[in-house]
């Protein structure tokens, strides 16, 4: 399913939006239906390609050929690694319904592009700033527990217990720096942080669909509520955020709710921290969807950034999953082990149009 309001003249620069604005380039061979792009860093030390087919190159196109341009676009950033599997959990989960689906995403770099303008996004924990000496202190935990976080020496119960003394200090400090909530939608006002190509439509399509969509986060779900609603301007029925969540007294944060939600517990077991965004919005549309009923619709589609994002699922006795994963850099490093865990990779940080074909084909019955 291509968007509706897909540009009806393609310029060439829509083709190779996956790739930093910065001193990018092209060129066109083979009468002019095939590109090869690139960008390079403002070092010029860093460069990321792309090429593919093109319905034709400028202007005056018609809505069809935007709509072939962007599916092979799609089409060029995916890796399915066994096709016939992929194809038996999509008819078992189309012939069970939009009743029976829910989406889980992780947010960071999956909801969200790796790459913005050339540079690094930024991620919904990096861009809190408190003041100087509290951004200071959380930044030396950063340095001395990050690398824990990753090491393979340290075994699995030890490391959970590391990360949540890490969330725990750094919520401490949050506490004790004076947080506000006016802190808050600076910082994300001023962060280099943005949404996929096709996030909004995936969203409405599966509002529209009542498919309901869980987002969850070892972050700060305050965080991505004001990221949701300063990146995107509108609110859906269907989401929700299922993160750590502040507590405010006149405007000042004073505590977090709950028990901490951290990278190696961010399942459907911590489903009670779930608050639909659309409250915090104002929306009085509401959902009625609880956590009980999330639970009944056992055919998932997963959609993360990193293999650890496949256990967002556990907690859920699941029918049919689908996983979708984002491999936003690294790519020859990572592929294997990326192919091995999901149905689907997409690559180099690309577009949402991917997951919104197949959720069009999930939710026909009609489709073969
Ligand atoms: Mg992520």
């Amino acid at each position: 399913m291509i968007p509706q309001h897909a540009p009806r003249a393609l310029p060439t620069a829509l083709l190779l939006s996956s790739l930093p604005a910065r001193r990018r380039w092209w060129r066109w061979w083979g009468d002019r239906q095939f590109f090869v792009g690139g960008s390079f860093s403002s070092s010029g030390r860093r460069c990321r390609f792309c090429c593919g087919r093109a319905a034709r190159r400028m202007g005056g196109v018609s809505g069809n050929d935007v709509a072939t341009a962007l599916a092979e676009k799609a089409a060029l950033a995916m890796v399915v690694a066994d096709p016939a599997s992929l194809e038996r959990k999509k008819a078992a989960v189309r012939d069970r319904g939009t009743d029976n689906l829910q989406v889980i995403a992780d947010f960071d770099g999956t909801l969200t592009r790796y790459w913005i303008d050339g540079c690094r996004g930024q991620t919904s924990h990096g861009l809190l700033k408190s003041n100087p000496e509290t951004d200071a202190k959380i930044q030396a935990q950063y340095e001395y527990y990050h690398p824990l976080e990753y090491s393979p020496a340290i075994p699995i119960d030890e490391k959970t217990k590391l990360m949540e003394e890490w969330w725990e200090k750094t919520h401490s400090l949050l506490i004790e720096g004076g947080l506000t909530f006016d802190d808050i939608q600076k910082s994300v006002s001023s962060a280099n942080i943005g949404f996929r190509d096709g996030v909004v439509e995936l969203f409405e399509f599966l509002e529209e669909k009542d498919v309901p969509v869980l987002v969850f986060s070892a972050g700060v779900a305050d965080v991505i509520e004001e990221v949701f609603r300063q990146k995107l301007h509108r609110s859906f029925r269907n989401i929700k955020v299922v993160s750590n969540r502040m507590a405010f007294d006149n405007g000042r944060l004073v505590a977090f709710k709950g028990k901490t939600i951290h990278v190696l517990n961010k399942n459907e077991h911590a489903l009670d921290m779930a608050a639909p965004v659309h409250d915090q919005l104002g929306d009085s549309n509401g959902s009625s969807d609880n956590s009980a009923f999330v639970k009944k619709r056992t055919n998932v589609l997963l959609l993360g950034d990193h293999t650890g994002d496949l256990g967002m699922s556990d907690g859920l006795n699941y029918e049919n999953r689908i996983s979708v994963g984002f491999l936003n850099d690294n790519v020859e490093k990572s592929l294997k082990t990326y192919q091995e865990a999901f149905d689907m990779v997409l690559l180099n940080d690309a577009s949402m149009y991917g997951v919104l074909e197949l959720v069009s084909q999930l939710c026909s019955p009609d489709k073969q």
